[in-house]
């Protein structure tokens, strides 16, 4: 039977490593949840707890297709995250980010349900201006062997701001940062997963470049907050929003603190940095702070102890 005081809610992406935390979430506060996924970089078994629950319901499609399903709520978190995979297959990528935001649009338009867009801090490219607040309007090769998952990002951007002018579209967009913890796949490629299994199997830490670029890590629980939080907001409110962890390490310290933590043997070597790896990256949060009373709790050290754990089970 529908409870009516709880949403229907649609979760692209839901088996992925942001998107089943979301779902744990989601289905904690009663909602029924509609877990979509093509399973590209996600996996069933992030979500197999979840199946015993009357109010999930997991569906295997793509978003480049159009999709008829009823529900009050969409987050739209479906595309490949770390640059091996979406590098992988560039205009699949693209097409993720752009065909697949027309079709959840036009779902949202259909359905008059409110979307939430998760974006990145990839809308900056390499920054000239640090931190980067939403205002900074970023430096970003349309060319290079990024730009699909970057551009594919900034055009799904601009689509949700025309439907919201063109057709009152209630939009919500969040530029995420660096974001880690328990579910990422171990081979997911980017950096804390690929640190966090070097460290543990005693193998060699793979730094790409020198190691002096930077990053800002936020903790998985935190950012889900955040995400909820934001959802939550007048309709007024539409973002852009960045959502991260204002702590910004090198990538030297971040693998010197996993080899500390997990007690490793492991050394240090260095390989080519990738074209276009931006050099600095930190969130300015004002606006967070401002308008959802948010910001961080759990640092990284912490953060990366429970992701350790985490790893240590499944490896
Ligand atoms: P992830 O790769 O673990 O999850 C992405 C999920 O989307 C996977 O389950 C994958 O199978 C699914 N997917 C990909 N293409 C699809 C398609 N065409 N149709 C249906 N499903 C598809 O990555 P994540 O870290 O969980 O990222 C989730 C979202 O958040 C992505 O949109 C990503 O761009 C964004 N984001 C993440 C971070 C981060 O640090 N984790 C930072 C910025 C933005
Ligand atoms: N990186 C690294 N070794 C790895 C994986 C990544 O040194 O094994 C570097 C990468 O070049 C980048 C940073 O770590 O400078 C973060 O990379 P990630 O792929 O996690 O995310 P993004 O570059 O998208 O922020």
């Amino acid at each position: 039977m529908t409870d009516y005081n709880k949403k229907r809610i649609l979760v692209t992406g839901g088996a992925g490593f942001l998107g089943s935390h979301l779902c744990e979430r989601l289905l904690s506060e009663g909602n029924e949840v509609i877990c979509l996924d093509n399973y590209y970089t996600g996996s069933k078994t992030n979500v197999s707890h979840l199946l015993d629950n009357p109010k999930f319901e997991l569906l295997r499609h793509d978003i480049c297709f159009p999709l008829y399903v009823e529900v009050d709520e969409i987050y739209n978190l479906a595309c490949p995250a770390s640059p091996i995979h979406y590098q992988y297959d560039p205009v699949q990528t693209t097409k993720t980010s752009v065909h697949g935001s027309i079709n959840m649009l036009g779902l949202a338009k259909r359905q008059n349900a409110k979307i939430f867009q998760a974006s990145t801090s990839e809308i900056y490219g390499d920054p000239e201006v640090h931190p980067q607040a939403e205002s900074y309007w970023g430096k970003v090769n349309p060319i290079g062997p990024r730009s699909c998952y970057d551009e594919g990002k900034r055009c799904a951007e601009t689509l949700f701001f025309d439907y919201h002018r063109q057709h009152k579209l209630k939009i919500k967009v969040a530029r995420i940062f660096n974001t880690y913890g328990p579910k990422m796949h171990p081979n997911d490629g980017r950096v804390v997963s690929n640190f966090i299994t070097q460290a543990l199997q005693n193998k060699d830490l793979t730094i790409y470049g020198d190691g002096s670029q930077t990053r800002s890590f936020c903790y998985v629980s935190d950012l889900i907050q955040a995400m909820i939080l934001f959802m939550q907001t007048n309709e007024d409110f539409t973002g852009p929003i960045n959502l991260g962890n204002p702590n910004e390490f090198t990538i030297k310290e971040l693998a010197e603190i996993i080899i500390d933590t997990t007690n490793s043997s492991s050394k240090i070597i260095y390989k080519p940095l990738p074209q276009d790896d931006p050099k600095q990256r930190r969130p300015d949060i004002s606006l967070a702070k401002e308008k959802i009373n948010w910001s961080p709790k759990i640092q990284l050290k912490t953060g990366i102890e429970k992701t350790v754990k985490y790893f240590e089970n499944i490896l």
